[in-house]
């Protein structure tokens, strides 16, 4: 069976990316409610009952059900309907214009995520009207929130409407963007994600006169030394089982880089020289790797004092926390505390803004399996790999009801791969429309596959 790029879908395709991109979800406060009566109307015309559940007013996901037989599990295809602000005045276009100009969709969203619940609305619709023999559900949700967190989109739908959301397989954004390699292109497919841990720090002091500091306890000089104790924290080297398999593929797939990789494999406790010596020949690519092996501390936010002459009582600082899949937040807040005792824990106050645990999905699955086979059909000299996040997507939800979560959105990259990303929440974010005729035709044929 010969792969099949869908190239009748190319307009529709276009059209939906740049609808939904007009739509302006921006969240904070997000409005998808919009978007989702959107997807709703555009499944209406084709036969399909959508479902759009608020979460508080304007805040709505909507849900599509297309029935399988029952005899194999469901297949959730989740995306997001929300989008980080985008300032326009440094755009090269209106940001939520939905501008096609040179083969390209430009827009907030355009990549992340929009194009790939327009994928997944064109996908369902086709295995729909070609009357695809589906053998369980594939459910749609396109959600709200995830870019705040996703506690008011798949968190909340998940929490009250578990029953109209969950699948056992989920795909999901978070991986498919190919890395060139030097013997053809490897697609990640996101099976891990880092945890999270959001965690604001008060530290307490005494006031005095700005003239007589000794009079006084400084508590910006204490957070001084918080920030420099928890910024410089090297925590201790942890492969998990998907960062082995990253590496172990990523290194077949290109020599020069294998050998180190194999060094990197063998030698967790000196990953850090061996990163600083592949940084030398690409730093791009021992950056990605580094925070992937570790837990990692970034001071993100700091404030404290109110007057240019009074000796600072209060300083709160925020850290960006990321812990690895098995790693658990709680334990990694008694390490936190533990690492600044000599500090004064008495004058010291912590708050988590978010606390989440990481995740990770096993390969050992029959939908990966598929995923695989499909890649090498589209890709003959194609590689495939498991990769772990540093970022968090709504999967860690799914993932802790169970479902086995792949991000999965193949596409093949315009720009250098730092560049592209580097548009995901930036400057002039965009999407070609051949990847997205592209990803709709792997994705469709990866469905009907897996479910048939
Ligand atoms: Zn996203």
């Amino acid at each position: 069976m010969s792969p099949q790029i869908l190239t009748d879908v190319k307009q529709e395709i276009t059209n939906l990316l740049s609808d939904l991109i007009r739509l302006d979800t921006t969240n904070p406060p997000g409005n998808e409610t919009q978007a989702a009566t959107y997807v709703a109307e555009y499944f209406g015309k084709e036969g399909f009952k959508t479902e759009i559940i608020e979460s508080a007013p304007g805040r709505g996901s909507a849900i599509t059900r297309l029935k399988g037989t029952g005899e194999k599990p469901n297949l959730l295809l989740l995306s997001h309907l929300d989008v980080v602000a985008a300032n326009p005045n440094e755009w090269t276009v209106d940001p939520f214009a939905g501008t096609v100009k040179n083969g390209y969709v430009y827009g907030r969203g355009a990549y992340d995520m929009k194009c790939m619940t327009a994928i997944e609305m064109v996908v369902l619709k086709y295995l729909k009207k070609n009357n695809v023999h589906l053998k369980g559900d594939v459910v749609l949700a396109a959600t709200a929130d995830e870019e705040s967190g996703g506690e008011e989109g798949a968190g909340y739908l998940l929490r009250t409407h578990k029953e109209k959301i969950w699948c056992p397989y989920v795909i999901n954004e978070g991986g498919g963007l190919a890395f060139p390699s030097k013997k053809g292109y490897v697609f990640p497919i996101q099976t891990a994600e880092k945890g999270i841990l959001w965690l604001r720090v008060k530290a307490k002091g005494t006031p005095g006169h700005g003239s007589t500091p000794n009079t006084a306890d400084n508590a910006v000089m204490r957070m001084n030394k918080v920030v420099d104790i928890l910024g410089n924290y090297k925590a201790k080297t942890m492969y998990v089982p998907t960062l082995r398999k990253f590496l172990d593929e990523m290194g077949k797939h290109d020599p020069e880089i294998s050998e180190i990789f194999s060094r990197l494999l063998a030698n967790p406790m000196r990953s850090e020289q061996i990163l600083d010596e592949l940084a030398k020949k690409d730093k791009a690519l021992a950056e990605e790797i580094r925070p992937r092996t570790k837990m990692t501390i970034a001071p993100t936010m700091i404030h404290g004092g109110v007057k240019e002459n009074i000796i600072p009582s209060d300083c709160e600082a925020v850290f960006d926390c990321r812990i690895l899949p098995g790693q658990d937040a709680n334990a990694t807040f008694d390490l936190i505390k533990n690492l600044l005792k000599d500090v004064g824990l008495e004058k010291l106050s912590f708050e988590f803004i978010q606390k989440h645990d990481g995740s990770e999905s096993t390969t050992k699955t029959p939908l990966y399996e598929t995923i695989t086979s499909v890649l090498k059909e589209f890709g003959p000299n194609c590689g495939i790999t498991p990769t772990l996040t540093t970022g968090g997507t709504d999967s860690r939800f799914f993932r802790e009801a169970g479902s086995i979560c792949y991000g999965y959105q193949p596409m093949i990259p315009d720009e250098p791969n730092d560049q592209l990303e580097k548009r995901m929440h930036g400057i002039d974010e965009r999407i070609t429309i051949e990847n997205l005729v592209y990803g709709t035709s792997i994705l469709y044929e990866t469905v009907k596959r897996f479910m048939s």
